[in-house]
């Protein structure tokens, strides 16, 4: 698993996932010990990596939809079963701290098949099997917990149904099913993240402007058909050289990324926020006219004033280039083209302003 899937993609994924065999096979080892007079501490342990095993799965599930690992379950949970069974005679029960250590089993595999299930439809396929399969495993579990404080380890239906070579077998069931899926769940992540690399501007975290170009188009289309209008803004930051010679690049950067964040929060998250190139950003705002569009420029520059970056003693105004589409517009380079020459006119007019195109 580690050289197949977690050497090829570095994804959080594969990574997660041989956290978790390698913790599955110390606490399987652990248990070898069972039946020994190593068994006092052997077996609480093994039931402490076996629950930090499942605590990984879910981990591998939770980085899929992009969500840190929850460290304190993660670590409490495991924590408090060895506790348990620390305190149940492990010298002599070979099943201290059972129904902890089950219900602990129960809830992370069930967590992990829930994270799956919420994964957005257009995830891999196998997203599905495996969280049938996990939530499979989570069921077993929650039979093995119920059976054994019904009639405790040594019972029939516990032997018979929910012993230790059902578990067996059960697991082998997730594991083969889990390692199928880990290699190309673990490739889509990579896809995934390669991606999002690809579109975004590295400084600013906006759309680059291959991104910008290419999602505006389809917003263009969108317009056509709905039949609606809206408002492609051009912004250059003003003598923005003079920031850099005076504060230093370094302040410069902090410069663009403070206007970027200004944008962000001034427009809704549909709109399209963009780096054009250098000090030069461009936005598509659909469903809204010149007018409007004019008063979310006057609040961009107001919210980029009232930033307090102390490297930046003084931030630059900007200058903005309007240009109104309708649902006949056909070309976007035309439009960007129309917002650009307003922009110019910002520019010769004295700069800091707004003028439509
Ligand atoms: P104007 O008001 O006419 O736009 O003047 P200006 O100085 O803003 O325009 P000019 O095109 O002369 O200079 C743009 C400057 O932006 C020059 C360049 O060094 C700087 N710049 C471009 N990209 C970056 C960047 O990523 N970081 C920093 N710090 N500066 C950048
Ligand atoms: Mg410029
Ligand atoms: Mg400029």
């Amino acid at each position: 698993f580690y050289f197949s899937a977690f050497r090829t993609t570095r994804s959080a994924y594969s990574g997660w996932w041989c956290v978790a065999l390698l913790l599955f096979l110390a606490g399987a080892a652990s248990f070898l010990l069972d039946g020994t007079p190593h068994q006092v501490w052997a077996n609480p342990l093994g039931n402490v990596l076996l629950i930090a095993g499942v605590a990984s799965v879910w981990a591998a599930a939770r980085s899929l939809r992009m969500l840190k690992c929850n460290v304190w379950l993660s670590v409490a949970v495991p924590g408090i079963a060895g506790i348990a069974a620390a305190l149940d005679n492990p010298g002599s029960n070979t099943w201290a701290g059972g129904a902890v250590f089950l219900g602990s089993m129960c809830l992370f595999i069930g967590l992990a098949s829930r994270e799956l299930w919420q994964l957005e439809p257009g995830y891999s396929r196998v997203r599905i099997p495996t969280a049938i399969a996990a939530g499979g495993v989570a069921v077993f579990y929650v039979g093995r917990l119920a059976i054994f404080i019904a009639e405790g380890p040594a019972g029939p239906t516990f032997v018979t149904y929910f012993g230790s070579s059902v578990t067996t077998l059960v697991t082998m069931v997730f594991l083969v099913v889990g390692s199928f899926s880990m290699a190309e769940l673990s490739t889509e992540q990579q896809t995934r993240a390669l991606q999002t690399v690809a579109r975004e501007d590295g400084l600013t975290g906006l759309l680059n402007r291959s991104a910008f170009i290419e999602l505006a188009a389809a917003e263009m289309d969108r317009c056509r058909q709905l039949d609606t209008s809206g408002t492609l803004i051009l912004a250059d930051l003003d003598h923005f050289k003079t920031v850099n010679d005076t504060f230093g690049h370094a302040a410069g950067d902090l410069a663009l990324q403070a206007f970027a964040d200004a944008c962000k929060e001034t427009v809704r998250s549909t709109d399209l926020v963009g780096r054009y190139g250098g000090e030069e950003f461009i936005l598509m705002i659909p469903g809204v006219g010149p007018r409007q569009a004019e008063t979310i420029t006057t609040e961009i520059s107001r919210r980029l004033a009232r930033y307090a970056i102390p490297e930046v003693l003084r931030m630059p105004t900007v200058s903005y280039g309007l240009s109104k589409f309708t649902a006949g517009t056909e070309d976007l380079d035309e439009l960007i083209a129309a917002a650009d020459v307003a922009l110019y006119e910002a520019k010769s007019q004295g700069r800091n302003r707004t003028v439509q195109g």
